[in-house]
């Protein structure tokens, strides 16, 4: 009469927690953050012609189609600034009196 015992496993094997750090994908994806890079008169990209030149395929407001940069650093279509600033000359972003800082891209 040989009553069999299971054996009691109090030892739970543990599981090998090892971190394994997974390579990395440091993907560096570099987005410029330009602080102005729509002209906030037209919603153009400031890099590109104003909506005005653009429809009217050079038969626009005249002159050349380029950036202008208030002291505020904010920047506009030339020919968009200079139209806003015929009703009020101040940034149309921030309300501050407009005073150019310097033209071009
Ligand atoms: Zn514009
Ligand atoms: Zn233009
Ligand atoms: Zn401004």
């Amino acid at each position: 009469m040989a009553e069999e015992e299971a054996p009691t496993t109090s030892k739970a094997a543990r599981p090998a927690k090892r971190f394994e750090i997974k390579k990395w994908n440091a993907v560096a994806t570099w987005t410029w953050d330009i602080a102005v890079d729509n002209c906030a008169i037209c919603r153009n990209n400031i890099m590109e012609q104003c909506i005005e030149c653009q429809a009217s395929q050079g038969q626009g407001p005249g002159g050349e189609c380029t950036t202008a940069w208030g002291i505020c650093n904010h920047a506009f279509h030339f020919h968009c600034i200079s139209r806003w600033l015929k009703t009020r000359n101040v940034c149309p972003l921030d309300n501050t009196p407009w005073d150019y800082q310097r033209m071009g891209s």
